[in-house]
């Protein structure tokens, strides 16, 4: 069975404003002593799940998982292997990182405990735009970074968010060669979401701030997914563009539906069509894990049902440049998705928003702008 592990680090040094992930505020010390916990929740996951082999993958995502000292990583990682492993020399093992965290010094303990992909929270070019949307770092940090990050890791990521208030068209390509500028092997470029209840979605509401038209954050969506290929990229998946061999092998297994395991506050898992996540408050966390309890939320358990992942395996899969396989699916669920989704497909296909080729179906370009609106017929 080919699984993934991903390890939530919720520590930030301050909370953007636009984010509704679960976040600690960092303190010292605080990261180390969650670290701990992490570990004892790996032991007791360890003891209780029939997990066939190490991770193919280690994604450490938060949060800023970069705040974390790399000696409390490095512990974690040798406790993980010990549990989990032994890790391969291919594993891909991932670290997200903010431009501000980060030292020279970092870099290398990175490199030397078998970090080899490391995800740059960069966002915008945009000095101003950076400041109003809370994050702590500038331009500058971003280009010493970048200067140093390619020369050890053989692959990287760069984060960028469009749709941004303030912005339009003309600012996005901007803030995409400048981004280009620094050869990333890796890009993802998301619209930003207005979450409820975070302080952007009331400045939003109370007129302080104004977001771009709808038709303009299509235009930047539809520009990044004309230009990127031009330069290189290829749009592997809605929002991700890859340098060939590049691809994040770790997110892949969750667009094609696959095994993942998530350690820590508020993580996700899907095992073998079986779906839980864990609770969101550190307070809620620490006390079950110290009690000896799962983390798990139970209201977050969604049994395994071959309908349901059927539907879910249509709804990632369909982000993909690959696509699906009707029949691959079929094998798989053991539900023929030709006759589940038979009329969604053939309406999906008739507006030019699916095209099939064979038993294999794909997103055509208007069905990428539109994959909203396709998505649902999956539900
Ligand atoms: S750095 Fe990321 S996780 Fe932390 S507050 Fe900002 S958006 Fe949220």
């Amino acid at each position: 069975m080919t699984w993934g592990l991903y390890v939530h680090l919720p520590f930030c040094v301050r909370k953007c404003v636009y984010c509704d992930f679960p976040v600690v505020l960092w303190n010292s010390g605080r990261p180390e002593a969650y670290s701990l916990l992490l570990q004892r929740e790996a032991s007791f996951l360890r003891s209780s799940l029939d997990l066939q082999g190490p991770p193919a993958t280690l994604y450490f995502g938060g949060g800023t998982p970069s705040t974390t000292p790399p000696s409390a990583l490095k512990d974690l990682i040798g406790k993980l292997e010990a549990l989990f492993g032994p890790f391969s020399e291919t594993m891909e093992l991932t670290l997200e990182a903010n431009p501000e965290t980060v030292t020279a010094d970092d870099l290398f303990a990175w490199r030397e405990m078998g970090i080899n992909r490391v995800s740059v929270g960069v966002q915008t070019s945009s000095e101003e735009t950076l400041r109003l949307l809370g994050r702590l770092h500038t331009r500058d940090q971003v280009e010493r970074l970048l200067a140093q990050l390619p020369t050890l890791f053989p692959t990287w990521n760069m984060d960028l968010i469009y749709g941004l208030p303030g912005e339009n068209l003309s600012s996005w390509q901007k803030t995409l060669s400048w981004a280009l500028s620094f050869a990333p092997p890796h890009l993802s470029a998301y619209s930003l979401q207005v979450e409820e209840r975070t302080p952007l979605w009331y400045w939003v509401r109370e007129g302080k701030v104004q977001l771009p038209p709808e038709e303009e954050v299509a235009d930047m969506m539809a520009w990044a997914r004309e230009y990127l290929p031009s330069q290189g990229f290829f749009p592997y998946e809605i929002s991700n563009f890859s340098r060939p061999g590049h691809e994040s092998r770790h997110n892949l297994l969750y667009w094609r539906n696959g095994n993942y395991l998530g350690l820590g506050l508020g993580a996700h898992s899907h095992m073998e069509g079986i779906r839980w996540a864990n609770v969101e408050r550190l307070g809620r966390y620490r006390e079950l894990i110290l009690q000896g309890f799962s983390p798990v939320d139970p209201g977050s358990v969604i049994p395994g049902d071959r309908r349901r992942s059927l539907s879910d395996a249509m709804i990632m899969g369909l982000r993909l440049a690959e696509g699906v396989d009707l029949l691959e699916l079929k094998d798989r669920y053991g539900e023929d998705p030709g006759k589940v989704f038979g009329g969604s497909l053939q309406r999906l296909k008739e507006r030019g928003l699916l095209q099939m080729e064979g038993s294999r179906v794909r997103l055509t370009a208007q069905g990428v702008l539109l994959g909203n609106l396709v998505f649902q017929e999956f539900l």
